[in-house]
């Protein structure tokens, strides 16, 4: 029996995994870093205990600190989650060693099968097929280019140690095989602390094709059916789904069956998933999929499974963890139905995919099973995984799913923060998706189509001019006329454009912006967040948003599944300009500060660095605007910083 449960780990899966709890009657331990003292995952646990300051090391990855907090807070299990410790075979053994139930599998499980070399080699002894290379102990260079050379271009070389799609290099040519190798080993060197490697055949055209796998300690061990994916930039996943498209009844069986070998060859207990890489250049066929690795852990996409099976996984793992049975065997686990998963992003798409920071100022989300770790107000900080939230959706047949998908992404509207949400909805909207013909190389394939940001037409621009305007078109008591000015020149940034544009405002709801071609909307009324109205004969309905960023006034228009976010230029912004060169200095982005070069009371000279601040993986450094004495500093190395807050003041010049 399992009473109450720490849970270590931070957004939307201790989230999670706390409802799944909370439903089971076990009582919940949220820990957090500083950085997350009024995150959702704490105010939704029964208790929370502050574990340390914001980075991740000092917080999530202090095993000392997070088994402290579960004997103090009288917790008898752990729950991992997925990412920080959840793989960390050291951190089973502090748990099992304070006396505490780890929910997963064994230190040993996990052992055998963190290095991808040790695993693949111990599931080829198991008779589970894996990717014909190299995965044995001779590193010397040159041998690893021959055993390249004979495995046949192109190559993937791989660090053992590696993850998250890091550390890993595709090779076409055979030239080019020493430099990549060079690059991998860097790389593993600075991520993973091991620059070993292991060369494998590029499978062609490949899919990722995984089988949910559980097992518990009676011996049983069940598979819950595969997952699709295939959809991945640089090697991460972007939108999973269950079944596999095209997936034959004779594949399914050979690939679960090897999973389920897998997992047995390890005396495997809980949940657990084996990637594996299939030859996605014709028909999935029974020989033609390799293993890749064992993720030791529930997985990021775990819902779609749920979806399509009706099941629980938390449940399960809570369960398999305090000494029950697997709760159902095999003949009764059953696929029904179809599941997609999204997973939406603070991040940039047109800008590499960048990971952004921010306030999310406005948070609301289309019809979906929506697994978030945040509320509107809450601020995606620059010190963990920036997902805002996954959508999941079901169906009875994969278009009905990925119909809702699409809708549920349209309706979408998240203002405060750049997000991937419509590179996502192109995504769902993609014919080659839709047919089912998925492999790795899709996204990149077509990026700039899925990445290309549309102008906002001129209905989108007439609205964020009204919101702009602050003008309440549907006020009965003023009419159009009243609110002084009938015509306005609206001035709003969309990205670095300036767009200016006259508004004309015609009474009883209706207003003109002028142009090539004016545009006439009537009908207009507004509520809290929507406008709704006409232009022509077409009527329609939009998400329209205003919200302030770091002393900026903002405006964002979701109409037709595509969202503008505006800038409204300060008419005072020239004035606070020369302001900020005065006696402010004010941290270009958001971002951490890194370094403070000045105590206050010190002298200046214009242009001496006065501190560092890193924002975006770069470090941006910042100088003394004039000569001058500092008079405060609102920061300190390691803490965060809001774009265009002021860090160090200087003190005001005499008269
Ligand atoms: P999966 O194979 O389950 O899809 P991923 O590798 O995509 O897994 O996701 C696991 C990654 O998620 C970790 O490597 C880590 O970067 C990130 N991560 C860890 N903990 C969290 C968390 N609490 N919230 C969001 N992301 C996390
Ligand atoms: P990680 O531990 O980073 O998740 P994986 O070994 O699971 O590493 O590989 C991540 C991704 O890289 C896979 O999902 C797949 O897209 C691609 N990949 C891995 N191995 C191969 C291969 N042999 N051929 C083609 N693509 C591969
Ligand atoms: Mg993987």
């Amino acid at each position: 029996m399992i009473t109450r449960v720490l849970i270590a780990n931070r957004g939307e899966i201790a989230c999670r995994i706390i409802r799944t709890a909370n439903r089971m009657g076990i009582s919940t331990v949220a820990i957090h870093s500083d950085a997350d003292a009024h995150a959702l995952h704490v105010d939704m646990a029964d208790e929370a205990v502050r574990i340390g300051p914001a980075p991740a090391a000092d917080s999530y990855l202090n095993i000392d600190a997070i088994i402290e907090a579960a004997k103090a807070s009288g917790a008898d299990a752990i729950h991992p989650g997925y990412g920080f410790l959840s793989e960390n075979p050291a951190f089973v053994d502090a748990v099992e060693a304070a006396g505490l139930i780890f929910v997963g599998p064994s230190a040993a499980a996990i052992r055998a099968m963190g290095l991808k070399d040790a695993a693949k080699a111990l599931m080829d002894k198991a008779g589970v097929p894996v990717v014909p290379g190299y995965h044995g102990d001779n590193q010397e260079a040159d041998f690893l280019a021959g055993e390249a050379d004979q495995i046949g271009y192109p190559v993937l070389i791989k660090a053992r140690a590696g993850g998250g799609g890091k550390g890993m290099r595709k090779v076409e040519r055979a030239e080019d095989f020493q430099a990549a190798l060079e690059s991998c080993r860097r790389e593993a060197q600075n991520a993973f602390g091991d620059d070993a490697v292991l060369i494998e055949k590029y499978v062609s055209a490949p899919r990722h094709i995984e089988v949910q796998v559980f097992g518990d300690a009676h011996g049983n061990v069940v598979h819950l059916f595969e997952r699709d994916c295939s959809l991945q930039r640089r090697h991460q996943k972007v939108i999973e789904e269950a079944p596999a498209p095209g997936m034959a009844e004779e594949v399914r069986a050979a690939m679960t069956g090897a999973a389920v070998r897998a997992a047995e060859a390890i005396d495997y207990q809980g949940a657990g998933t084996v990637e594996f890489i299939a030859d996605g250049s014709g028909p999935l066929r029974p020989d033609g999929f390799w293993f890749m690795e064992m993720n030791t852990r529930l997985q990021v996409e775990h819902p779609v499974t749920e979806a399509v099976t009706g099941l629980d996984l938390v449940e399960w793992q809570l369960r398999v963890a305090a000494g029950e049975k697997l709760p159902l065997s095999q003949d009764k686990i059953v696929l029904e139905g179809h599941a997609f998963e999204a997973r939406l992003y603070a991040e940039d798409p047109a800008n590499g995919f960048l990971p952004q920071t921010g306030t999310l100022a406005h948070l609301e989300f289309g019809n979906a099973r929506i697994d978030t770790g945040v509320r509107t107000g809450d601020a995606i900080t620059p010190f963990y995984d920036p997902m805002i939230a996954k959508l999941i959706n079901h169906g009875e047949t994969r278009d009905e799913a990925l119909g809702r998908l699409r809708t549920a992404l349209a309706d979408t509207h998240v203002a405060g923060t750049v997000t991937n949400r419509a590179f996502l909805a192109a995504l769902a909207a993609h014919e080659g998706f839709a047919a089912g013909a998925v492999d790795t190389g899709l996204i990149d394939r077509d990026l700039d189509m899925l990445t290309a940001s549309p102008e906002p037409s001129d209905i989108v621009i007439a609205l964020a001019a009204i919101a702009a305007l602050d003008l309440d078109p549907a006020d009965p008591r003023l009419g159009w006329r009243l609110w002084g000015e009938a015509s306005h020149q609206v001035r709003l940034m969309h990205g670095d454009s300036l767009i200016e544009r006259r508004l004309v405002l015609n009474g009883s709801g209706s207003v003109t912006l002028e142009g090539e071609t004016p545009l006439l909307l009537d009908n207009l009324s507004r509520d809290a967040t929507t406008f709704g109205g006409n232009s022509g004969s077409l009527s329609f309905k939009a998400g329209v948003v205003r919200y302030r960023t770091a002393g900026t006034a903002n405006v964002s228009v979701l109409l037709d599944g595509a969202l503008h976010a505006f800038a409204i230029p300060d008419p005072l912004a020239g004035a606070a300009d020369a302001g900020a060169s005065g006696d402010a200095v004010t941290a270009p982005m958001t971002g951490i500060v890194r370094l403070i070069d000045v105590k206050a009371g010190q002298s200046v000279s214009a242009g001496d660095r006065l501190a560092v601040v890193e924002a975006m993986k770069m470090e941006h450094p910042l100088t003394a605007p004039r000569d001058g004495v500092i008079a405060a500093i609102h920061g300190e190395p390691g803490a965060a910083i809001e774009g265009g807050a002021v860090l160090i003041a200087l003190e005001p010049e005499e008269g």
